[in-house]
């Protein structure tokens, strides 16, 4: 018995409560790109550049609450999160996306599942081409160029700036990346030097449209997706912040915020009532969620007015924090 107690917290230490990023392995050599990417800047790039971005993302991290988060969730808060750990979550995660959908392989075709949504989409893998490098050409400075499956299953051709991603609550266009076109300058310069549009042309043809394709595949039913939908529900974050900064405080009896902003409370959920519920949380237990909080929020802002007894409203703020996770949490699964 004790001694699996001693494996177990050895395992706990090895496979992390608190995690620390490191570089994805190359499937191919340097040069194996060679014809496309040159070997001194796929080395630089990879040995330099990514595994800066991985050393600095450990870096912000370390000893914070987001050490124990998986990537995807930091990203999804890129708004509310540190600029360091901003760009470096994401140019680690756009750099692993990078490597892994190059190959040196010849004559890799999509699958006939995502051929045939870039048909419906785009109408020919050319025309997705084409799109694909006038958004990359068209990024000012530095940035990404992206293929992105979203919420509501399109595929659609996006780009972002500096390190950001489409995972990110400040892209616009949010989903899951399928394949990701790094076009800052250490991607191409040395052999390019100032001809983007050179190293665009010429990147097509290391593309692994395999890996493209299980990315796809995955994507369509990838939990992450229903996360970005919610994510991207603005009424529902707006309460959200109201939450957070009424009910956490009531925690340690601090009653000054939500005697402060019962009424801002109440009108953000009147506003989240009237919002566009997204697709796939539209059912009759959101509604009814969605109803209570409201009534809950009202009652809570007249309790306020009429200067009730402290542990009232934190009752009532309580049935309200539960109904709210109700929505929250409903469809993660
Ligand atoms: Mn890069």
């Amino acid at each position: 018995m004790k001694f699996s107690i001693t494996i177990l917290f050895s395992l706990l230490g090895i496979i992390g409560i608190s995690q620390t990023y490191s570089l994805p392995k190359l499937k191919y050599s340097y040069s194996a790109l060679s014809a496309s990417i040159d070997s001194t800047t796929m080395e630089i790039h990879y040995t330099k550049h990514h595994q800066a971005y991985v050393n600095n993302l450990n870096k912000a991290i370390a000893g914070t609450k987001l050490e124990v988060l998986p990537i995807e969730e930091i990203m999804l808060n890129a708004s509310l999160t540190p600029d360091a750990v901003r760009n470096n979550a994401g140019g680690h995660y756009n750099h692993s996306l990078f490597w892994d959908i190059l190959t040196p392989k010849k004559d890799k075709k999509p699958s006939a599942e995502l051929y045939k949504a870039i048909e419906e989409n785009f109408k020919s893998i050319d025309s997705l081409k084409k799109l694909m490098n006038q958004a990359a050409a068209s990024r000012f400075g530095s940035g990404w160029a992206w293929l992105v499956l979203t919420p509501e299953k399109k595929l659609v051709v996006t780009s972002t700036a500096n390190q950001d991603n489409p995972i990110m609550d400040v892209s616009k266009v949010r989903g899951i990346p399928l394949i990701g076109i790094d076009v800052w300058e250490h991607a191409y310069y040395l052999k390019y030097q100032n001809k983007r549009a050179d190293y665009l042309g010429a990147i097509w043809n290391v593309i692994d449209w395999e890996v493209i394709s299980n990315r796809y595949t995955a994507a369509l039913t990838d939990p992450l997706m229903q996360k970005i939908e919610k994510d991207n529900w603005q009424e529902l974050k707006d309460f959200y912040k109201i939450i957070i900064a009424t009910c956490h405080p009531l925690e340690e009896n601090n009653f000054a915020p939500i005697r402060e902003m019962s009424g801002e409370l109440y009108l953000k959920a009147l506003i989240l009532k009237k919002s566009t519920v997204p697709a796939s949380l539209k059912h009759e237990k959101t509604k009814l969620a969605l109803e209570k909080m409201l009534i809950l929020s009202k009652e809570i802002h007249a309790m306020v007015d009429r200067n009730e007894k402290d542990e009232h409203i934190k009752k009532k703020m309580e049935e309200l924090h539960t109904t709210f996770h109700e929505v929250q949490e409903k469809c993660t699964h």
